[in-house]
């Protein structure tokens, strides 16, 4: 017993000295680690490492006994050393997952860097995921009136710089022609109910499209995601010659700022409240009848808060109508906007998402957009 502990001890100790620099490794405080890879691990990842059994062969620091030539051997890697050989050549646009991401990115990147060691020679990676600027294939997409998934052909061009798919096979005309000016792609499992799940949204006329797609297959949609995203750096990188890869790499793709239900009103403040499904991606507030609906009921236009918009966390005296008892008022230049959240909590984190582009300064483009609002029929 005393010997285990001490042993736990000096690989605790090991962790922290070598590893001062690793901020992931840190901010998760491992308690778990892969003695064939020589890495420190959080529970959660440790959890994937044994789909990849053959190759990395986890124990927690504190329960599982030691050997001393297991030690030794973390001790000759860590985490560092490890990044340094298995993410040499990762390419900018692929996207590194955090801890907050999905379990099927985590998945695959673990199984990319480890399993297939796709980034320690860079070519196979570009060669199957997007070259010669052309991507094809079957993914199965959500039916807008039904809700059936049915199997669709996928055509990624990077000449046309569009997605679009086919309803049938040997279509001439796309279904649906996605830009990638606009197009977003995000993996939205929990809504979606499928641990594949990705969402594509685009612009048509200045409202958001949505589609919502998977592949039985986790490489095949990880594979997708990440040839949309060097589809859409190289169509940035031909509309705005001279700006550099650095400003466009955090806009590839984005996560929502927040979703989940809230009740709404209509203009008039008089109608009864509705419970409505609200997305906020970016400066957009989108509500839904439902969370899968292909275009939203409503979009919001959120701008800075040194030009009219605010969000209160109350609702005006005089209002009725509403069931949850967590009001918010959003102000816009044009309107006022009520919604009421379920609990204290959920308000909260809607305020929070609400503050962060409030508090952001407006991009040129920005202002573009909030024109369209405003002169909206
Ligand atoms: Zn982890």
């Amino acid at each position: 017993q005393n010997n285990s502990e001490g042993r736990a001890m000096s690989l605790l100790h090991i962790y922290k000295t070598l590893d001062n620099n690793s901020t992931q490794v840190n901010q998760l405080n491992p308690e778990w680690a892969s003695y064939t890879l020589g890495v420190f691990l959080c529970h959660s990842c440790s959890g994937l490492h044994r789909n990849i059994a053959q190759i990395s062969k986890v124990k927690s620091l504190l329960l599982d006994p030691w050997s001393s030539s297991e030690i030794e051997f973390i001790n000759s890697v860590g985490n560092n050393a490890a990044k340094a050989k298995y993410e040499k050549m990762v390419p900018a646009f692929y996207y590194r997952p955090t801890n907050k991401d999905c379990q099927l990115l985590r998945d695959q990147w673990i199984r990319a860097k480890y399993e297939r060691k796709e980034f320690i020679f860079v070519k196979r990676v570009l060669v199957t995921l997007f070259l010669p600027g052309y991507r094809e294939g079957f993914l199965w997409k959500r039916g807008r009136d039904n809700g059936q998934y049915l199997n669709r052909k996928f055509i990624l061009s990077e000449r046309e710089g569009v997605l679009k798919y086919f309803n049938k096979n040997d279509a001439r005309e796309p279904k649906a022609i996605m830009k990638m000016d606009t197009i977003n792609a995000t993996f939205q499992p929990g809504k979606i109910g499928t641990p594949h799940g990705m969402q594509i949204t685009y612009l048509k006329d200045n409202s958001t499209r949505n589609i919502f797609v998977y592949h039985e297959d986790g490489k095949e949609m990880v594979d997708w995601f990440n040839a949309i995203r060097v589809a859409r750096l190289h169509y940035l990188q031909v509309a705005f010659p001279g700006a550099p890869d650095s400003e466009w790499l955090p806009k590839l793709t984005r996560n929502y700022l927040k979703e989940g239900y809230m009740e709404k009103t209509g203009p008039k403040h008089t109608e009864g409240f509705k419970k409505r499904w609200f997305t906020m991606d970016d400066r957009r507030l989108m509500y839904f009848k439902d969370p899968l609906d292909a275009y939203a009921r409503g979009e919001v236009f959120i701008g800075n808060k040194d030009h009219s918009y605010s969000v209160l966390p109350i609702l005006p005296p005089s209002v009725q109508g509403y069931h949850w008892q967590f009001g918010i008022t959003i102000v816009t230049p044009d309107r006022k906007f009520l919604v009421t959240c379920e609990t204290e909590k959920d308000r909260e984190d809607w305020i929070a998402a609400f503050q962060i582009v409030l508090n952001r300064p407006m991009l040129p483009q920005e202002y573009a957009v909030e024109a369209y609002f405003k002169h909206k029929p």
